[in-house]
């Protein structure tokens, strides 16, 4: 049991003085590339010679190699870079101390290898061991250990030498990083890496699970690009360690032989996917933005070649490309950072880790630092923290989102409380304008309605001055009689409708008598009183419809009388002449008398007859009268000729 004890202790040592020789190989030191020296502190001695290797002979048989003087050389670094014809390595084991025959696992742990083929050459005896075969392009069940690595079992016999003797192909990388372990610390080993692949999935499985729940909440793409970078960075894991050939693709069709590079290349995509969605690339444009899609476009070239034509993708200098894609996306978010895009510093971070930590373990690959476990598994872990890191920067996004959500808010409802505060204020002044419109409409009214009045009783002044007009162009100013314009119109009217309607008419002319002895005697304005007396008689006789009593000219006055046959108008001018004779005016002591002669004239029944007939017959008629003696009436008919007999009455 102690002794069991110390040898597991023994083995742990010898395992960790295999891989800091191995290690020291590979940095080139020369001590050691003469001649490993392996030893435990009890004596159990296992040797290792150096390591040796040489390109090609793809083909060779396991025993050329033995035979045949080929150019080996001494492995400086723990890395035969790309070897499209193979190569082969070479090393020598002496279990001189040992004190039983047992089995060492040589550990290949690059399992991406596409086919490793490992045999032991007894040199004392002679003899070769088993073929053993194992690799990415092999199914699982040729292996001769099922491992995530690619693992060898060697059995080393005490005091006899024994040459390990390995044949290797890959299209990709050849690394070596290798150990050489005994049962036990093989196993350690195998717990260790499963633990830590674990762990890798087990967090990988929570980020992703969470980054999921994200875009079914917030609907932001930018997760779902993430979940699937998530997702093909674990696609590239497993196929990387070996742990997707070990429990998932164990047989090998020909698609998962290729799972490396593709998984490789779909990790270097979907990242520019998600970044430019996260970053909002095409929002800041310039160089990034055009650096972002040249290499999107070759990555997906490079994809279909690898799922198409994948011997046609040595041609698209992948390695290369992959250090230049690493510089110009770290350039291109450090300059999106730099132009203030707040997430790109998250983003920054969490690429420079990753970059580091794949430096450091291509620095490892290439002999410049040590190929400890740390450096190893460098990617592994880099790529952890980067997921780490960039899960924070986008729950960081949510933050920045919901703050950017409330300052939106809020300045939407600035907005809205200005536009409310714009609409009441022009509410009012439109309800200002309303109120100066109704003003000035009742002022307007108020305007037109005094305009009309003043209108209306403009028209009314000169309604009235129209008709004072009309009464003073028909009337005579000292008699207020109609005047002989008036007279004139009325008879022609009145002799039409009396041969229409065939009713006589009459007419009188009347003329006072000796008229100028009274102004000559007693003045004109006694005169004019007189003219005033004796019209205001004759209107007192002419006060029937239809009458008209006009003064003619002078002391002479006429009268229309329809509807008055000759014997009535000859009555009633014999009762106007006794009136004015009852007149009598007083001038001073002095009462006179006043006469009229009247010519009296009546039309009945003629066809017809003119104002200038009937006028001159009535002339005539005075004139007759006043021939008689004055102060009587007579009465003539209407003819052609006027003389005829007057009548004294
Ligand atoms: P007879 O009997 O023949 O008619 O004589 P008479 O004097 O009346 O006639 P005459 O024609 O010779 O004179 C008319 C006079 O009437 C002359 C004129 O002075 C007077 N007369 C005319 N018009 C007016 C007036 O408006 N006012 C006054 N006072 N006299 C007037
Ligand atoms: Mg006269
Ligand atoms: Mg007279």
């Amino acid at each position: 049991m102690n002794r069991g004890l110390t040898v597991t202790m023994h083995i742990r040592l010898l395992t960790l003085r295999c891989l800091m020789a191995l290690l020291a190989v590979l940095l080139g030191s020369s001590a050691m590339a003469a001649g490993p020296d392996i030893l435990s502190k009890d004596g159990l001695t296992l040797h290792a010679g150096s390591i040796e290797w040489v390109a090609g002979h793809r083909d060779a048989a396991f025993p050329a190699a033995a035979t045949e003087n080929w150019a080996w050389q001494p492995l400086g670094k723990p890395n035969l870079g790309k070897q499209s014809e193979g190569a082969w390595l070479r090393f020598a084991l002496d279990g001189r101390a040992l004190p039983d025959a047992s089995t060492w696992y040589l550990s290949l742990k690059w399992p991406v290898f596409d086919e490793v083929r490992v045999r032991l050459f007894y040199p004392d005896r002679g003899t070769w061991g088993p073929l053993m075969r194992a690799g990415d392009h092999l199914p699982m069940a040729v292996r001769p250990v099922e491992s995530h690595n690619l693992v060898f079992p060697l059995t080393v016999v005490p005091d006899e030498p024994v040459v390990v003797y390995m044949q290797l192909q890959a299209r990709e990388l050849m690394a070596l990083p290798m150990t050489l372990l005994d049962e036990a610390a093989f196993a350690a080993d195998k717990v260790a890496d499963v633990a830590m692949i674990s762990l890798f999935l087990g967090g990988m499985l929570v980020i992703l699970l969470y980054n999921c729940s994200l875009f079914v909440f917030t609907r932001d793409t930018a997760y779902l690009f993430y979940v699937v970078y998530l997702l093909c960075a674990l696609f590239y894991i497993l196929a990387m360690t070996g742990f997707g050939q070990l429990f998932l693709w164990p047989e090998t069709p020909p698609l998962t032989r290729r799972f490396y590079a593709l998984s490789a290349a779909l990790s270097l995509f979907t990242p520019l996917l998600f970044a430019s969605r996260f970053l909002g690339t095409r929002r800041y444009g310039g160089w990034p933005w055009q650096v972002t899609w040249g290499l999107m476009i070759y990555w997906v070239v490079v994809i279909l070649t690898l799922l198409a034509a994948p011997d046609l993708a040595r041609y698209l200098a992948i390695e290369p490309m992959v250090l230049v894609h690493c510089v110009l996306t770290m350039a291109a978010v450090i300059n999106l950072w730099l132009r203030g895009n707040g997430s790109a510093r998250m983003f920054t971070i969490a690429w420079a880790t990753l970059l580091l930590a794949t430096i450091a373990h291509l620095l490892a690959l290439e002999g410049v630092l040590p190929l400890t476990p740390l450096t190893l598994h460098g990617q592994l872990i880099g790529m952890f923290t980067e997921f780490v890191l960039l899960s924070i920067a986008l729950a960081e996004r949510i933050n920045h989102e919901r703050e950017r959500r409330i300052s939106a808010q809020q300045s939407a409802l600035r907005a809205s409380q200005a536009l409310a505060f714009e609409r009441e204020s022009r509410l009012q002044a439109q309800q200002e304008a309303l109120a100066l419109q109704i003003r000035n409409n009742e002022a307007l009214e108020a305007r037109v309605y005094e305009r009309t009045r003043a209108l209306e009783d403009a028209k009314r002044g000169l309604e009235q001055v129209n008709a004072q007009l009309a009464r003073v162009s028909v009337t005579d100013a000292l008699t207020q009689l109609h005047n002989r314009g008036h007279f004139d119109l009325m008879l022609d009217e009145e002799i039409r409708r009396a041969i229409r309607t065939e009713v006589p008419l009459s007419v009188l002319l009347l003329d006072i008598d000796h008229f100028k002895r009274i102004n000559d005697t007693y003045g004109h304005p006694f005169g004019d009183q007189c003219l005033r007396q004796v019209a205001e008689t004759l209107r007192q006789h002419g006060q029937r419809a239809g009458d008209v009593v006009a003064r003619y000219g002078g002391e002479e006055f006429a009268m229309i009388l329809p509807a008055l046959g000759p014997q009535e108008a000859v009555e009633q001018a014999e009762r106007i002449r006794a009136a004015v004779q009852r007149l009598q005016p007083v001038h001073g002591e002095t009462r006179l008398t006043l006469s009229i002669s009247i010519g009296v004239t009546t039309l009945e029944s003629l066809p017809d007859c003119t104002p200038a007939q009937l006028l001159a017959a009535a002339d005539a008629a005075l004139y007759r009268a006043k021939h008689s003696g004055r102060n009587q009436v007579a009465c003539a008919p209407i003819t052609a000729m006027p003389s005829i007999a007057g009548i004294r009455v």
